[in-house]
């Protein structure tokens, strides 16, 4: 999986990106990030990359120009003959989830297009934008952080990226449900004692009260997620 982003601060995607596990993926080169700073294409002696919207209004607005010749760059340095999807980070998108981040899974390159202030003047992004995503109903100042949010639940998903390769299809989300609790040592902590049944050894027991702690969190945390699962489930509905 090769990301590159373009944006005007590529500095708050590196330093989020070369850590932890994802860092250790970008070292192992199974994952790679290339930044590309918009305001390398400024036309303008002072690096400006903004100007006044038309029509008028607060703030500045991105130029099409060095947006669009940051993409002409990167396009050029992408081996694959295929074009590849561009994703343009805004509050205006379709919100992310982890359906959308299995589909981005399996693209071999993925551009990410980050605005900053007012947003980016509309014709380069009908020019070149092919997925509009939003990360939830707020608004940031700029789609550097939601860039990393994506990359980084994308990135989960690529073969090898994860120490152990089953967890990801076990997390909250991958049949629908939220994940049941998990304990480690000491086996008492603060008087409560880890649940009899994870330490009994019996597997099939373990098993079935994972099962049925998933349906408990998913109803009293996210009833609308409870309520989806059950309809193609109607079976498994708790009783009481
Ligand atoms: N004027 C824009 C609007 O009302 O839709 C908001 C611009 S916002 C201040 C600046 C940039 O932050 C956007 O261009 C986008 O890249 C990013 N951004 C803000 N909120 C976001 C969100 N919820 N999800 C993804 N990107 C977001």
């Amino acid at each position: 999986m090769n990301y590159y982003v373009l944006s005007l601060f590529p500095e708050i995607i590196e330093n989020s990106l070369n850590a932890s596990i994802t860092g250790r993926a970008i070292e192992k080169e199974i994952i790679t990030l290339t930044s590309v700073d918009i305001r390398d294409f400024s036309d303008n002696k002072h690096m400006k990359v903004d100007d006044y919207p038309y029509g008028g209004g607060a703030g500045l607005v991105i130029k099409p120009t060095c947006v669009y010749d940051a993409y002409l760059h990167t396009i050029s340095l992408i081996k694959n003959k295929k074009k590849p999807r561009v994703v343009y980070m805004t509050p205006q998108g379709s919100v992310f989830n982890q359906k959308k981040a299995v589909d981005f899974a399996k693209e071999e390159d993925l551009i990410i297009l980050c605005g900053h202030y007012e947003g980016i003047d509309e014709r380069v992004l009908e020019t070149i934008v092919t997925d509009y995503v939003s990360i939830g109903d707020y608004v940031l100042t700029g789609g550097e952080i939601a860039s990393v949010i994506v990359m980084d639940a994308v990135s989960r998903l690529v073969p090898g990226v994860l120490g152990n390769s089953e967890s990801a299809f076990t997390d909250t989300f991958s049949d629908g449900l939220l994940e049941y609790p998990q304990y480690t040592r000491p086996e008492e902590f603060l008087g409560m004692k880890v649940p009899e049944v994870l330490r009994s050894g019996h597997h099939g027991n373990v098993e079935k009260w994972r099962h049925e702690q998933k349906l408990i969190r998913t109803r009293k945390n996210r009833p609308d997620l409870y309520e989806k699962y059950i309809m193609l489930h109607p079976e498994e509905e708790l009783k009481d």
